[in-house]
């Protein structure tokens, strides 16, 4: 049976859409609210700051996070920005400017309400987290101060330093550390969500481990909140921390929730270049870097020292490309330069997979000082890790995954096809098409977190009056059950490989045919490759150790063990989408200058995948996108 995909779009012209939706939704009044407890996986800046502010409208919030201290989540990794449309320089930028850029950067592959509500709410995120003393970089007259992020030609970037997620999330974990005092929120951290809890077709609650002590606990609510950010490490290398994973919404989507364009992968293109098999993990260099640095290879192989090279032996591929966005062009199409210029064997460093991304002409107009200021924790880092002084010798970057598009399909209200499981951040589907601009994501789990769920929670409980259950309930204990079943399983296969080495197999698996660019074949290889994989996995991965202790690789068996079905669906939705849009590049898609060649004709939809149970295809529902407000059109930055 097919999904009824209702997006709940409100009617009425764009810019009144949310506002009308919100006197239009139903309120739980305050001295109901405490009789409802809400779940919340998640503690990064989506989960974050929507616990903090659900406990602060009352409700009883229960959270959860896997890390030692909610205020660890991925989210404190973010470097460059967050995006909002104040217009404080005065460029020309609006909110429909943003919601703009959002709709065309992500391909014309997201829904137009969503977007402007995104873009609307971003002036008061800024507002919010300037409250709680977020310490944004400021000019010197004391108004904040804002960079340039791809994609777009104002400033709108708002920043600190190149530490924006963590000063971000400092702020969401000092309201929500105030609402664990005041004993609003119930904080579980170390603790790891294994499965969702439905029944009678709304989400009740989840089962954990205690990653400590290994102990299995149920927890019942009236809805259940997923903030558990990207599943990037399918890919094994990705800018992720190694933590991130998909665990949550796997467990959901096998429990009836539908996963949204899971192929639409973001590809960042200024990381540090892989050096070896030994590499677990890599590294941003943040999008801010490309405001100053200017990227560029050699026109012809050339392997002196870049200080060497004179500038008529360079090629600024960028610029000479998209002379409009230059150094700024969208992360997918800056990606694929990078990756073209590479293949055509102009590529530097010792793999050859890199280009350079250089500050000296910056360096030499405004002086190493203020470069410094703005990025110097980046620097820092760069030299750490390669041993080469940027402010001396360029950077060398290369494309590497970094955010995940696809993720549980929400509608306005961010509710997922399951009633009662909201979905927010980058767990979602929401709000980035086929590619999300830089410094966007910030903004959409702070949106998501602060200002949309505490409203449309409010909307679901009032309306559907959801009855009271506790975790004695059945569907509870058989969940329970098979949580128990499956990590013993793991523990008692005794195999020869490790988890980690099923992990890079994948990956491997992932990036050559799932990754930048992909086409008919490879796919076909791939979802081959993949169950072979998986079988493999079953019968021979060695998990040590017991399950009453902390046990990583326990915990990590149970990760790689969902991204081995998870790679699988990718590679089926790559498949399947036979256009180019965005990130998804299918090379059998593009236009004669190699660049996305969209089909809107047949493919202007989200794709939502529903399980249909073990060994069987999943099923493809299709949300068709209506544009009302902007015309469709080939994607320029020329
Ligand atoms: C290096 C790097 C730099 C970035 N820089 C920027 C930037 O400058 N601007 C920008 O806009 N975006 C940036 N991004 C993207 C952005 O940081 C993320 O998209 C965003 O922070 C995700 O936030 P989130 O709240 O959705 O998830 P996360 O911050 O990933 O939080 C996930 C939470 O879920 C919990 N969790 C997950 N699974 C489970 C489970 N099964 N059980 C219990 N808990 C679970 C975790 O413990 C954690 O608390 C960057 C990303 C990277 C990798």
């Amino acid at each position: 049976m097919t999904l009824q995909l209702d997006a709940r779009t409100p009617p009425g012209p764009l810019a009144e859409k949310w506002n009308r939706h919100r006197f239009e939704m139903k309120l739980v009044n305050p001295a109901n609210k405490r009789k409802n407890t809400i779940i919340v996986v998640g503690t990064g800046l989506a989960g974050g700051a929507a616990a903090a502010t659900m406990s602060e409208l009352g409700y009883n919030v229960k959270c959860f996070c896997f890390q030692d201290s909610p205020r660890r989540a991925h989210s404190i990794a973010a470097q460059g920005g967050i995006n909002a449309a104040k217009n404080y320089q005065n460029d020309g930028d609006s909110i429909y400017r943003l919601f703009y850029d959002t709709i065309k950067g992500g391909d014309f592959r997201s829904r137009e309400g969503n977007v402007y509500r995104l873009a609307e709410l971003s002036v008061n995120i800024i507002d919010q987290c300037v409250a709680q003393g977020v310490p944004f970089a400021r000019e010197y007259g004391g108004l904040l101060s804002n960079r340039s992020f791809g994609g777009a030609q104002v400033s709108r970037t708002f920043y600190a330093r190149g530490q924006t997620g963590q000063q971000l999330l400092l702020g969401a974990y000092q309201a929500l550390e105030r609402q664990i005092a005041r004993g609003g929120v119930k904080m579980f951290p170390r603790t790891e969500m294994l499965d969702l809890v439905v029944i009678d077709g709304k989400a009740r609650g989840i089962v954990t481990r205690d990653l400590v002590t290994g102990a299995i606990e149920s927890h019942a609510g009236e809805a259940v909140v997923l903030a558990t950010g990207g599943y990037g490490n399918v890919y094994y290398l990705s800018t992720n921390a190694q933590g991130s994973n998909a665990t949550a919404i796997w467990r959901a989507y096998k429990r009836g929730a539908a996963f949204a364009n899971p192929c639409f992968t973001q590809i960042h293109p200024t990381c540090i270049p892989v050096t070896g098999e030994h590499q677990s993990k890599l590294t941003l260099m943040s999008e801010s870097l490309r405001n100053d640095g200017r990227v560029w290879v050699p026109k012809k192989p050339d392997k002196r020292d870049p200080r060497q090279i004179p500038e008529e032996d360079r090629d600024y591929f960028l610029e000479r490309k998209y002379p409009a966005f230059g150094n700024l062009a969208p992360r997918d199409i800056a990606s694929r330069a990078a990756k073209e210029v590479c293949d055509e064997g102009r590529g530097v460093g010792e793999s050859g997979l890199g280009v350079y991304l250089d500050f000296a002409d910056a360096i030499k107009r405004l002086g190493r000082d203020v470069i410094e200021e703005r990025y110097g924790n980046l620097f820092e880092m760069y030299q750490r890790i390669t041993d080469e002084n940027p402010y001396d010798v360029p950077m060398r970057i290369y494309p590497a995954v970094h955010y995940t598009m696809g993720g549980l399909w929400v509608d306005y209200n961010l509710m997922g096809t399951i009633d009662g499981l909201h979905v927010t951040g980058e767990a979602n589907f929401s709000d980035h098409g086929a590619n999300r601009l830089g410094a966007s994501a910030l903004m959409q789990g702070l949106a998501d977190g602060y200002f949309i769920i505490p409203n449309t929670i409010g909307q679901y409980l009032a309306s559907q009056k959801p009855p009271k259950v506790d975790a004695s309930h059945p569907a509870f204990v058989s969940a329970e059950a098979e949580v128990v079943e499956r990590t013993n399983r793991f523990l008692s296969i005794n195999g020869k490989r490790t988890v980690s080495s099923f992990h890079r197999e994948l990956g491997k698996i992932m990036w050559n045919y799932c990754g930048m660019s992909r086409n008919e074949l490879g796919l076909k290889l791939a979802l081959k490759k993949i169950p072979e994989l998986r079988q493999e996995f079953w019968r021979d991965v060695n998990v040590p150790g017991s399950d009453v202790e902390l046990n990583q690789a326990l915990e990590k068996a149970g990760r790689v063990a969902d991204f081995l079905e998870l790679g699988e669906l990718m590679c089926l939705d790559a498949l399947h989408r036979t256009e180019s849009c965005g990130a998804h590049f299918r090379e059998e898609s593009q236009t004669p200058d190699g660049e996305a060649l969209r089909d809107d004709e047949n493919f202007a939809y989200v794709a939502a995948w529903q399980y249909a149970g073990e060994g069987k295809s999943p099923i493809l529902n299709k949300e068709p996108l209506v544009f009302e407000n902007v015309k469709l059109s080939q994607r320029s930055y020329k």
